[in-house]
């Protein structure tokens, strides 16, 4: 415990005193790295920055904790508990990186220049420029799918970003509130208090029992009169939900939602969405299809991810990607196939893996050892040239043979930091909350699936998200934001 509070007491410290930084060298390299998620963020974490002329952009200048996403929309969690300034991370470094809060509008690769657009409300004189790069990494997710079904970005709220947060936050209590409005009619209180999420993904069973655990430990408890209408349904196309899941824990989340009251509706794939009702065509056991309405008061659409078009631009200049369909085509060192100085990683890349935020992580870290290597590398073989030169002007044998001697060394250290294999992902299992305090887990050291509930398994959950998040800091302030909630209940205003 000791050596814990040391820890922690010496991580908060360094944080607020930051210690001076090298000036970026602008005759090195210059290495642009676009995003501030888990890709671009883990990268940033372990690169030794002294090697490049590091630039990041992105329109978000701060990590989010995307796993505790859905504890924001319900106030379980204040959204700035899992927010982490880029500002903060980037002044650890050693040396200076620049970063300038702007979205990437274009990528020539041609001609080896981002285009950035500043799309904040304040805007300076200059809100469009160019960024040029010798090398390029690209980390900048993807956004919601939506498959061109009609309505769906006018009446349905994401849940990818703070701001989708705080949209379904609002919303919850909005629903609420106008049902709870002077001679609202029966029917109109069961459209408004229907809570319907798209999508039996880990996000949508996330958000459905994160809502659901409002209603029962909240919501009702404020707002009795709502008890017999407020309802969350969970529509999903395929036969199940969770479909990354074994079959056990399938079954699981199943009969808990049963128990909770949160109606799961599989087979059934939304084709239309209006203000206040969706369209769905449900498969029927017979085989045959109908078309059936939903009314609803909040929906919320987690249907996956599609192609950002900063990235479906570049695959259109690379002939290489003309195949590729859901994002950038990477080799096993995570180069944009057809490129030799972009590298994706994350959600825009595509690989053998799953989009999660693990593989993002673990394709950041491995890109800094890789960029790491290379600059070690570069620096080696620099020193060999020098030294084959004092060799060749060498005047005595014996200061010769001292020169070789040393230029062995040399070429063994570089055989030693060019052993780099390519990336390989080593997962160390899937989580997902189901509420009613529950967790469903496949850990694979472990071998094998956790299925279960009770004070353990919430605990585990919630340790095991704790000791992922970012800083001490977001540490801190997600454990008082838990405690807070136990004491006083979260909290019901709009
Ligand atoms: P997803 O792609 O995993 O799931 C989307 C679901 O929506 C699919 O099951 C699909 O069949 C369904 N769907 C699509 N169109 C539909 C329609 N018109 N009507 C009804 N259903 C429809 O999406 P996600 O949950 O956002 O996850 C995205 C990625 O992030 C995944 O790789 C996931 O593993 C990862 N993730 C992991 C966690 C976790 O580990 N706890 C949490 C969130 C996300």
């Amino acid at each position: 415990a000791l050596g814990l509070t040391g820890a922690l007491a010496y991580s908060i410290y360094s944080l607020r005193y930051p210690v001076e930084q090298l000036e970026a060298d602008p005759s090195k390299k210059t290495l642009v790295i676009l995003g501030t998620g888990w890709g671009a963020v883990s990268l940033l974490k372990k690169l030794d920055t002294e090697n490049y002329n590091v630039v990041v952009v992105s329109p978000r200048n701060y990590f989010l904790f995307t796993p505790l996403l859905p504890s924001c929309t319900t106030g379980l969690i204040e959204h700035r508990s899992i927010m982490e300034p880029i500002r903060n991370i980037l002044r650890q470094k050693k040396a200076t990186v620049k970063f300038f809060e702007a979205e990437a509008t274009k990528i020539d690769y041609e001609k080896r220049i981002v285009y950035i657009s500043d799309d904040s409300e304040v805007k300076g004189d200059i809100s469009h420029t160019e960024v040029p790069f010798d090398m390029l990494v690209i980390g900048v997710g993807a956004e919601n799918a939506t498959f061109g079904i009609p309505g769906v970005r006018e009446n349905s709220c994401f849940l990818k970003e703070v701001n989708d947060a705080q949209n379904i936050r609002k919303r919850i209590m909005d629903c609420v509130e106008t049902a709870m409005f002077k001679d609202q009619t029966e029917d109109e209180v069961k459209r408004l208090l229907h809570m319907v999420v798209v999508g039996g993904g880990p996000t949508g069973v996330e958000f459905a029992g994160e809502i659901q655990d409002f209603f029962n430990e909240d919501l009702k408890k404020w707002i009795p009169e709502i008890e017999d209408n407020f309802h969350v349904t969970l529509v999903e196309a395929l036969p199940n939900v969770l479909p990354m899941f074994s079959k056990q824990l399938i079954d699981y989340t199943e009969s808990t939602f049963k128990e909770e009251e949160i109606t799961i509706r599989t087979k059934t794939m939304v084709k239309n969405v209006t203000e206040k009702y969706i369209e769905a065509e449900v498969s029927n056991p017979d085989g045959t299809k109908a078309i059936e309405t939903i009314p609803y008061g909040l929906l919320v659409w987690a249907t996956g991810n599609a192609v950002r078009p900063v990235v479906r631009d570049l695959m259109g200049q690379i002939p290489a990607q003309k195949n590729s369909r859901r994002g950038l085509a990477v080799n096993e060192y995570l180069v944009v196939n057809g490129t030799e100085n972009i590298w994706a990683v994350g959600d825009c890349a595509i690989t053998n893996y799953a989009p999660t935020a693990q593989v993002a992580g673990q394709e950041g870290a491995f890109l800094a050892r890789l960029f790491n290597t290379m600059a070690k590398t570069e620096g080696i073989e620099k020193e060999l040239q020098t030294l084959s030169e004092q060799q060749a002007q060498a005047k005595s044998n014996d200061e010769r043979n001292q020169i070789l001697e040393e230029i062995r060394e040399r070429q063994k250290q570089l055989r030693r930091t060019k052993q780099i294999g390519p990336f390989q992902y080593s997962h160390q299992g899937s989580l997902a909350y189901i509420g009613k305090e529950r967790a469903v887990a496949d850990i694979s050291w472990l071998s094998g699936n956790i299925a279960s509930g009770g004070t353990l398994t919430y605990l585990f959950w919630r340790s095991a998200y704790l000791s992922m998040c970012f800083s001490s800091r977001n540490r801190v302030l997600v454990a008082l934001d838990w405690i807070k909630a136990r004491l006083f209940g979260r909290d019901v205003s709009r």
